[in-house]
């Protein structure tokens, strides 16, 4: 499904005429609302782009890890283009950082676990779910896929019960948020009719699962200090996740489960990267078009078929680069609001650069108009593209919205997916980028992207497979975006009851 009819009511809502919206008679009924195409278009440059994007997706730098030195030597290479560039630093303390700390919990290493005659090391041949204190010893049971008929037969009281894991979502949820259901739920189920631990061992489709998630849970969890998260919890049941292979000697009888587990919590630094061009009206130029992006990726990790640097080169080199392109274009010609490029830190690792500069922001928060902002576009068919924000109950702002639906008409002509906005889309793509913190504010923001593909959050995700020319038509319609709401008389309105589903 594209959404070319919702274009033509856009460009009516902007005063074009339907039947050639290019003609000049059209140009000047618009100029109230927009002005003409920038001259610095042309600024955006495919070859800037794409050398950009190399530097950044290099195994130099690692997989850019949130809160590893590897994010911080790329936010340093960042900051120093914005400074050859010409924008002006605004982070702190008149540098174009913003430092923040990361809390990090996770099992320490002294952790054990065994089963029968299994020694494990935990979040490594085991999955720990939730990171918990706990020392215990009991007698272990396996009870099939635990079935109330089953699990009626054995008394779990004071016992480890393993199951193995089955099933499908039957509701439109993805299988990844089923499994993660599945497993609190279940757990929570078996420890309170008395069981101390609960084993889960995965079939063929929670395999596919624990394939992936198995090294995010070995790095723990993280957020910014106080989040709940992040707490070292009350003591509690210890919740373990095996591999598929384990079936056939975790459902053994007669077996021990033995484990000690200790969870430490610290934290370390990551950092958002700010600079600012600054606008031309003498009042304007105190309010800001925010362009947004993500430094961090996924750093280095277990090898995929001999590569283990995750350089995110889709995810998300493709937003660096394109916001240095806009960069070098807003230099080149100035709007009359100032415009101010953000770089999170520690996307990845749970939005975390963008809650925190959303809540502390180096300009007055009013003063931001809109939040643009870029996440993974260079994948995917070429002539094809999504703006996540744009429909209800994402939307927020109807005004942003038809601008940067007509910027489309009158740059890219993109057509324009509308199923990955859906609050139905298993995916739930809308809540997965940095726009994400400031719409909960009531900011106007929307998020460009070409979506997911196969080599998303795998080493595969490299440079030399970017479709740098739909890249560059990507950078161009944020940037005729952010141009034509840098420039108006008005800010784009905020949508009256704006609340969303989550
Ligand atoms: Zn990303």
């Amino acid at each position: 499904m594209n959404i070319t009819h919702k274009a033509a009511v856009s460009c009516l809502l902007l005063g074009l005429t339907l039947a050639d919206p290019h003609t000049a008679s059209a140009q000047k009924k618009n100029r109230q609302t927009t002005t003409k195409a920038p001259k610095a278009e042309a600024a955006i440059r495919e070859a800037d782009i794409k050398r950009d994007l190399y530097v950044l997706a290099d195994d130099k730098y690692r997989g850019r890890e949130g809160g590893t030195l590897d994010e911080l030597r790329a936010s340093a290479w960042i900051a120093e283009q914005m400074r050859s560039i010409g924008l002006e630093p605004a982070g702190d303390d008149g540098t174009y950082f913003q430092f923040f700390s990361l809390q990090r919990t996770r099992l320490t290493p002294v952790s054990t676990l065994r089963i029968g005659s299994h020694q494990l090391r935990p979040n490594h041949d085991a999955v720990i779910v939730a990171p918990t204190n706990a020392s215990i010893t009991a007698p272990l049971v396996f009870v099939g896929t635990a079935t109330p008929a089953e699990v009626g037969k054995v008394d779990v009281k004071g016992k480890a019960v393993a199951l193995q894991i089955s099933g499908a979502p039957t509701d439109g949820i993805s299988y990844r948020r089923y499994l993660f259901a599945k497993l609190r739920d279940q757990a929570a189920e078996l420890t309170k009719a008395g069981a101390v631990a609960v084993v889960f061992v995965s079939d063929d489709k929670a395999q596919a699962i624990y394939d992936h998630w198995s090294h995010i849970f070995e790095r723990g969890r993280y957020g910014l200090p106080g989040d709940a998260n992040v707490q070292v919890p009350a003591d509690q049941a210890p919740v373990v996740w095996l591999p598929a292979d384990a079936l056939s000697w975790a459902r053994q009888a007669g077996q021990q489960f033995s484990t000690n587990l200790k969870v430490e919590t610290f934290a370390y630094p990551s950092v958002n990267i700010v600079a600012r061009m600054p606008g031309t009206d003498a009042q304007l130029k105190k309010e800001y078009v925010l362009f947004s992006t993500h430094q961090d990726h996924d750093g280095a990790r277990a090898p995929v078929a001999g590569d283990s640097i995750y350089n995110g080169a889709d995810d998300n080199a493709t937003g660096c680069a394109a916001l240095l392109a806009i960069m070098r274009a807003f230099k080149q010609q100035p709007a009359r609001r100032s415009a101010l490029f953000v770089y999170h830190g520690a996307e990845e690792r749970g939005l975390l650069g963008s809650r925190y500069y959303s809540a502390n922001p180096t300009v007055p928060q009013e003063s931001i108009v809109v939040v643009l902002n870029a996440e993974m576009m260079g994948r995917n068919d070429p002539d094809s593209a999504a703006l996540l924000g744009s429909t209800p109950p994402h939307r927020n702002s109807q005004d942003l919205v038809d601008i940067a639906l007509a910027a489309n008409q009158a740059g890219p002509r993109f057509k324009l997916d509308i199923e990955w906005d859906k609050p139905t889309h298993p995916e739930g793509w809308y809540f997965r980028s940095d726009h994400l913190p400031y719409a909960r504010l009531g900011i106007p923001a929307v998020m460009y992207t070409s979506l997911l593909h196969v080599d998303y959050h795998t080493p595969k995700d490299e440079a030399s497979r970017i479709d740098y020319a739909k890249l560059t038509k990507m950078t161009q319609w944020m940037y005729l975006t952010g141009w034509q709401v840098a420039n108006r008389d008005q800010r784009p309105a905020r949508e009256a009851g704006f609340k969303l589903e989550r």
